[in-house]
């Protein structure tokens, strides 16, 4: 039998498939391949057992439950550690623990803990969810790589995110922002995967288009993301308008150095005919001078591309602090005045603002 990297798994988790590779588990139990699509369905609406899917045989439910309990498969399951909810705006920051990575072969942490965030907009329910387990690009100002990368997470394991959000909210999600702990283009293969899932229309059934992928910057993966995935939306985090600042804050651009990152954006653009969004964490007396907006807005100019200004999240590990509201505002005004589209991005969940990755920063002790 041949699964998903079924060769490291001792375990399939029935979410981390296709409809196609369902099909295949399916004959390969003597079943005919559509009810791999009344599975999958069933799945992506979140059933959490075997017995809630009524359209299936009797026989059929028994013989994967019994499958399940002989350890060979798993619906995939997700649990709530820690949950803080916003009196304001209706924002949620979860803490899930995934249990089953290790018998599916992933790694060695038997639970793990990520974060996600709902978030409630005009236009729709968006959930941030993390792609890894902690992270190991070493970002200084960022709270998620402060204990490094425990493992990738499955396919499964990052739709679970999704779907644990809509159980527990009872609310549907039409965006995802892939933008949690992690660094997605260092899981590239389940971040694809991940995306076609969701895609799919016997699933959740996202358009492309709601979809975004933010990357500190792993220049390869930027040319092979617009081929695999061009409707997808692409966000850098930049945080820096040179190389000097960016390798002080980002270790990322040693490897890959600004001007490269800035020239496969540009292939990106050409390739795609789609507006890259570029992150700026404004980082108070470091990043957010006047000159050095100037020096952004040289860098980014004739790219086709938008910049996002966030106000730093404290993270007191890291010594770094945000930017007063004026040095934004000044930012701002300075970017625009250059010619550069840029917005603040709007804050949420204001009242139950822990820093990004600080959740689970928090609850490692613990596990
Ligand atoms: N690794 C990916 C995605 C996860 S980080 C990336 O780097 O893009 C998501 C975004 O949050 C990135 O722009 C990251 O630089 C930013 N970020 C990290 N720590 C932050 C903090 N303390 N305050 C504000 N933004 C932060």
């Amino acid at each position: 039998m041949r699964f998903y990297k079924a060769e490291n798994y001792k375990m399939i988790n029935l979410r981390d498939l296709n409809t196609k590779e369902l099909g295949e588990y399916m004959n390969s139990i003597g079943e005919k391949s559509f009810r791999a699509k009344q599975v999958f369905e069933w799945l992506s609406k979140g059933a959490d057992s075997f017995d809630e899917m009524t359209n299936l045989s009797k026989d059929l439910r028994e013989r994967l439950k019994a499958a399940e309990a002989g350890g060979e498969i798993t619906l995939g399951h997700i649990n709530i550690l820690k949950k803080q909810e916003s009196r304001t705006d209706g924002t949620v920051k979860y803490l899930f623990g995934l249990s089953e990575g290790a018998a599916c072969g992933t790694g060695e942490a038997d639970e793990v803990a990520v974060e996600s965030v709902f978030m409630k907009y005009k236009y729709g329910n968006s959930i941030c969810v993390s792609s890894q387990a902690g992270c190991r690009m070493g970002c200084a100002f960022c709270a998620s790589t402060l204990g490094g990368l425990t493992r990738n997470l499955t396919p499964g394991e990052i739709l679970m995110q999704v779907i644990g959000a809509e159980r527990d909210t009872g609310e549907k999600i039409s965006h995802i922002v892939i933008m949690g702990t992690g660094e997605p283009f260092d899981n590239y293969e389940n971040i694809v995967k991940f995306i076609n899932l969701v895609h799919d229309p016997a699933g959740l059934g996202l358009s492309m288009r709601n979809i975004t992928v933010s990357t500190c910057g792993l220049v390869p993966k930027i040319a092979e993301f617009a081929k695999d995935l061009p409707q997808v939306n692409l966000a850098v985090s930049l945080h820096a308008p040179n190389g000097e600042l960016r390798s002080r804050l980002m270790p990322i651009n040693k490897s890959w150095p600004i001007d490269r990152l800035i020239a496969a954006c540009r292939g990106y653009t050409e390739v795609t005919h789609r507006r890259i969004t570029f992150e700026y964490a404004l980082i108070d007396g470091v990043n957010d001078s006047i000159a050095q907006a100037d020096e952004l807005s040289t860098l980014l100019k004739g790219l086709l591309c938008h910049v996002n200004l966030i106000p730093l999240n404290r993270v007191s590990e890291t010594g770094f602090a945000g930017s007063t509201k004026e040095q934004v505002a000044a930012f701002l005004a300075r970017l625009t005045e250059r010619g550069i589209t840029a917005t603040v991005r709007r804050e949420l969940g204001s009242d139950i603002d822990a820093a990004c990755g600080q959740l689970r920063l928090t609850h490692r002790g613990k596990m």
